[in-house]
């Protein structure tokens, strides 16, 4: 069957059909295998068929698969008890959903109880596509076919803050901010913007909306991504990898907006649903029964000053296990068609960056190999 009679073009159409999954390994539909570094865009936290997270699924579909939100489940429970505690606040109260773009809607819907309409984000972000959280997202490409959206939403420089002591004051409801822009190219703000954005965000009453779709659950060596920076945000948003491959967001309020939402407010008629939820869970007590986050630390050193000495290769910017290859000429398409060649997916967000987001538990056997493909793909170059 041919994707282009079946399927809308918004994609294009995949090169690649990929038939089979196991650990960091996937296989087409030609018997060819492949090393994968992108982790279905840092989702599959846990690699593919994962022996814990088959068997809670399997489990959980053979005894209730879903109830709707008129009953209470034991996986949406523990969950929402897992992430509290991951929180570190017990103030911590979670709404499930589906995606991220749907975790970042209900973060905006959220905002509206403060009263306030303005809303600013940074430029170059990425927060989804629905309209809502299109509205949110700081790349015009992406936006501009889809104009009118959601007025009075201002975006400024990511990691300047300056402007963002400028733009936030008493009338902005929130700032929605990536510990590091994924989807931009993995870009860092300097040390010290998130406490700054607290502090300010705080002084004018203003939600700090992180949005951890991407670096969250566990993917820098900490469990949403802006821990380093010892802040408390108000509202935290989840998905790629919280459902440890199974289609799960969330938004989680923290401290006086915990309680904003009140009966009615909002929904989601498979948000918290059983099989994602236990999927979760069990993905949650691996890394923490492996102690993976110390692993994700150590694993991301070792790429970043591995990758950082191949000809060619100018910079490795990012945290653990989500990384950006900035290359010194902009091949970035090139070179990801030739790793492809040598059996190995990455993904160019532009022409000058290769991203990796790869399984958290992802052997170094497989990141010495992923190292040495690099450099032979480099030397052709
Ligand atoms: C991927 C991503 C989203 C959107 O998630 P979807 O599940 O595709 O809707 C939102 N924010 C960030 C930071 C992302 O990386």
């Amino acid at each position: 069957m041919m994707w282009s009679e079946l399927l809308q073009n918004n994609y294009g159409t995949p090169a690649i059909e990929l038939v089979r999954g196991e650990g960091s390994r996937v296989w087409d539909s030609n018997g060819n295998s492949y090393l994968d570094m992108l982790g279905g865009i840092a989702t599959n936290i846990l690699g593919h068929a994962h022996p814990d997270i088959s068997k809670a699924v399997a489990d959980q579909i053979s005894t209730l698969g879903h109830v709707s939100n008129f009953f209470s489940h034991p996986q949406v429970l523990a969950l929402a008890d897992n992430l509290q505690r991951l929180t570190g606040e017990n103030s911590a109260r979670t709404f499930f959903c589906n995606s991220g773009a749907e975790a970042n809607e209900a973060a905006l819907k959220l905002s509206r109880t403060t009263g306030r309409k303005k809303i600013v984000s940074t430029i170059g972000s990425f927060h989804g596509r629905t309209m809502g959280a299109l509205s949110l997202t700081g790349q015009e490409s992406k936006r501009a076919p889809f104009k009118p959206l959601l007025p009075n939403v201002k975006f400024i420089p990511f990691g300047d803050v300056a402007a963002m002591e400028r733009v936030i004051t008493k009338k902005v409801a929130m700032f929605i901010v990536e510990p590091i822009q994924g989807e931009n190219g993995v870009v860092t703000p300097p040390a010290g913007y998130l406490k700054a954005v607290r502090k300010r965000t705080t002084e004018t009453g203003t939600l700090l909306v992180i949005d951890a779709v991407q670096t969250g659950m566990g993917r820098t060596g900490e469990w949403f991504g802006y821990e380093s920076e010892g802040i408390v945000p108000d509202v935290i948003t989840l998905a790629k990898g919280l459902g440890g491959g199974l289609p799960l967001g969330a938004m989680i309020a923290l401290g006086k907006y915990a309680s904003a939402f009140t009966p009615g407010s909002h929904g989601s008629t498979f948000g918290g649903n059983p099989l994602a939820c236990a999927a979760a869970n069990a993905s949650i007590a691996f890394i923490e029964e492996n102690n993976l986050l110390a692993e994700v630390k150590a694993k991301g050193e070792f790429l970043k000053s591995a990758l950082a000495q191949i000809p060619g290769i100018s910079d490795v910017r990012g945290d653990g296990l989500l990384l950006g290859i900035v290359l010194q000429h902009p091949r970035a398409q090139e070179i990801k068609g030739a790793l492809e060649h040598e059996g190995v997916i990455v993904n160019a967000p532009n022409d000058s960056i290769l991203r990796i987001a790869p399984a958290l538990n992802i052997p170094q056997a497989e990141l010495e190999s992923f190292v040495e493909s690099v450099k032979k793909v480099m030397r052709n170059d």
